[in-house]
C-alpha cells in the first residue's frame, strides 16, 4: 500500500500541512466535515514568517494575489486621533523577503488552499465528511468517518488531527487542552463603515476605559472590532445592541457602520499535554489555543504545520529513526507554543485587561516612546511578525550555540539572491566566512554581528528554515555527524 497520511480537518492548518507534504513528496487525504469554508473573517492577517512558509512551498503567489501586503502599522489613540505607534515593516528588510502583512480573512485563506489542494496530484480533499474514529497499531492508523448516510474507514501510514479546538482527536488519542481561561470574555464583529477615514491608519484604539477596545482595518471600509467585556457582568447588558454602539462610537465617533457579523468568545490560554502520540500528531487549534490578542493561532497553527510536513516526509522514506524525528514535533512546537506565543499574547491580554485605564495609558506611554528607536522597531516587528522564538529543547538541534533552533535570517548573499530563495523549502548547509567545503552549500563572506559566530563556521539550515546546528571549526567528519543527528539518519547528506 502507498504511504499515505491521513489529515483530519480542512481548516487552514490542514489544507497548508496538505500542500506542505506535498512540497516534500507525500501524498495526503484530507477529511473535512464542511463542504465551504465558514465564511467568518476570523484570521485577517499572514505574518511574515508564515509568508515566508508559503514561499518555501510554492503557493506564496497564489496568496498573495488574494491578498494586501501592509508595509507599515500605524496605531492611533481613537479618542484625539493621536498617533500612539507606528511601525515600519522595512526595518526587517535585511533579514525577511516580505516586510509586512498579508491582509487576507481567513474565508478567503482558505478558499485559496483549498484550490491549491484540489490543483495538487498528491494531495486530495474529501468534504462533508465527519470523522468519528480512530485505531492505530504500530504500523497503520485506520480513521472512520461518516458521510452522514454510511461509514468507511481510511487506512494511513500517519494522522494528523488538524480539526481545531472542538476536534475529535485529542480525545481519541487520550488528551486534553490544558492551561486556563481568562475571566474576560472578547465580543469581535465586522463594521463596514458608511464612509472611511482619509488616512493609513491600520488601527484604532482606546486605552482609557477599564476594557480595551480596538478595531483593525483589514479591507476597504472594512474593520475588525474586538473589545473585552469581564464575564463577571450582565451579559444582557454587555451583549446588547446600546452597548455594542457604544464602543463602535468610541472607535469610530459618528461614522455610520453595518454589523456584518458579531460573536462572544471566552479568551483562553490552553495546549494539549502532548502533540504526538504514536503514529498521530495535533497540529493548530486542536493542539493549542490562545488570545486573539497578537493575531497569532492560524499563523501559529501554519507554523506547526510547516515543522511537521517535512518531518512525515521524510519519516515515510523508511530509512533512519522516523518515529524519533515526528517526537521532535511534540517537543519543539510545544516549547515555541508555551514559551513564545502563549507568553507573547498573554503579556498584550494582560495590559488590554488587567491593567488600570491608567496604567494602560502608561505602557502605551512608554511602548510609542521606545518603538520610535530603530532597534525596538526591529524587535517589535520581529515579535509581531513571528519571526522569533527558538527551539532550546529538541534533541535534534545543538542548542549549545544562541543561534541554533532559530528561524535563519534570509540575508542576501554575493549574488543578490536570498538564503530561502536558493534553498527553496529545501536543507541546506551555509557555509560562513572562507572554508572550502565540497558539498552543496551556500556561501556567505561574513555572518552578521547579532549571530555571534566565529568565521569559518557552517551551519544546517532544515526544511523549515530553523538552524539546526552550528559547526564550529568544520571538518567533513563534523559536518556528517552533525547532519545524522537533525535528520535522525532519514536525510542523506
Ligand atoms: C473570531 C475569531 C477571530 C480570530 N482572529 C484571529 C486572528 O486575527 N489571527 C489569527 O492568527 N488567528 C485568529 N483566530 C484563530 C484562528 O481562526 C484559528 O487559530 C484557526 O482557525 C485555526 O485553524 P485550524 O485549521 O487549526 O482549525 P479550524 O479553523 O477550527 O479548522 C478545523 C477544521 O476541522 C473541521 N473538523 C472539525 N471536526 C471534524 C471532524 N470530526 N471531521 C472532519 N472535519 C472536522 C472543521 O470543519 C474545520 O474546517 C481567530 C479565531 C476566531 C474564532
Amino acid at each position: 500500500m502507498d504511504a499515505v497520511v491521513i489529515i483530519v480537518g480542512g481548516g487552514p492548518v490542514g489544507l497548508s500541512l496538505s500542500l506542505g507534504l506535498a512540497r516534500y513528496g507525500a501524498r495526503s487525504i484530507v477529511l473535512e466535515r464542511n463542504a465551504e469554508p465558514a465564511p467568518e473573517s476570523r484570521a485577517v492577517v499572514i505574518w511574515p514568517r508564515t509568508q515566508e512558509i508559503f514561499r518555501d512551498w510554492g503557493i506564496y503567489d497564489a496568496v498573495r494575489a488574494r491578498s494586501r501586503l501592509v508595509d507599515e502599522l500605524i496605531v492611533v489613540n481613537a479618542r484625539n486621533e493621536r498617533t500612539l505607534l507606528a511601525l515600519d515593516w522595512h526595518v526587517v528588510d535585511d533579514v525577511v523577503e516580505n516586510p509586512g502583512a498579508l491582509i487576507i480573512p481567513q474565508s478567503e485563506t482558505e478558499r485559496v488552499l483549498r484550490e491549491l489542494v484540489r490543483a495538487n496530484g498528491s494531495c486530495e480533499l474529501r468534504t462533508g465528511v465527519t470523522v468519528t474514529g480512530l485505531r492505530q497499531d504500530s504500523e497503520f492508523v485506520d480513521v472512520t468517518y461518516t458521510d452522514g448516510t454510511s461509514e468507511a474507514t481510511v487506512r494511513g501510514t500517519y494522522v494528523a488531527g488538524c480539526d481545531g479546538a472542538h476536534g475529535v482527536v485529542r480525545g481519541l488519542i487520550g488528551l486534553s487542552l490544558q492551561g486556563m481561561t481568562y475571566d474576560t470574555r472578547a465580543v469581535l464583529s465586522d463594521e463596514l463603515l458608511d464612509e472611511d477615514f482619509d488616512d493609513d491608519v491600520s488601527v484604532r484604539a482606546r486605552f482609557d476605559k477599564p476594557n480595551v477596545r480596538g478595531a483593525f482595518k483589514f479591507g476597504d471600509r472594512t474593520w475588525r472590532v474586538i473589545a473585552a467585556v469581564r464575564s463577571d457582568g450582565n451579559d444582557e447588558e454587555l451583549l446588547s445592541e446600546d452597548a455594542h454602539r457604544e464602543r463602535l462610537r468610541d472607535l469610530f465617533g459618528d461614522r455610520k457602520t453595518t454589523t456584518l457579523w458579531r460573536s462572544v468568545f471566552k479568551i483562553h490560554k490552553r495546549h494539549a499535554q502532548r502533540f504526538v502520540v504514536g503514529r498521530v500528531a495535533l497540529a493548530g487549534d486542536a493542539a493549542h489555543v490562545n488570545s486573539p490578542a497578537g493575531g497569532q493561532g492560524m499563523n501559529a497553527g501554519i507554523q506547526d504545520a510547516a515543522n511537521l510536513a517535512w518531518k512525515i516526509a521524510y519519516a515515510l522514506r523508511g530509512t533512519g529513526d522516523g518515529a524519533r524525528l515526528i517526537e521532535t514535533f511534540d517537543v519543539e512546537r510545544r516549547e515555541m507554543v508555551t514559551d513564545t506565543i502563549e507568553r507573547y499574547t498573554d503579556r498584550l491580554t494582560r495590559v488590554g485587561i488587567g491593567f488600570s485605564p491608567r496604567a494602560k495609558q502608561l505602557v502605551i506611554r512608554a511602548v510609542s516612546r521606545a518603538v520610535r528607536g530603530r532597534g525596538m522597531q526591529r524587535k517589535t516587528c520581529r515579535a509581531l511578525g513571528m519571526l522569533s522564538g527558538r527551539y532550546t529543547k529538541s534533541p535534534i538541534i545543538d542548542a549549545t550555540h544562541p543561534l541554533a533552533g532559530r528561524r535563519i535570517d534570509d540575508l542576501r548573499v554575493e549574488d543578490g539572491r536570498r538564503i530561502n530563495e536558493i534553498r527553496k523549502g529545501e536543507p541546506m548547509l551555509v557555509v560562513v566566512g572562507d572554508y572550502a567545503l565540497d558539498l552543496p552549500h551556500i556561501a556567505l563572506r561574513a555572518p552578521p554581528k547579532r549571530w555571534h559566530v566565529k568565521a569559518p563556521v557552517v551551519l544546517i539550515v532544515r526544511p523549515d528554515g530553523c538552524v539546526a546546528w552550528v559547526i564550529t571549526k568544520p571538518t567533513r567528519g563534523k559536518i556528517e555527524a552533525a547532519w545524522n543527528t537533525a535528520f535522525c539518519g532519514t536525510k542523506e547528506l
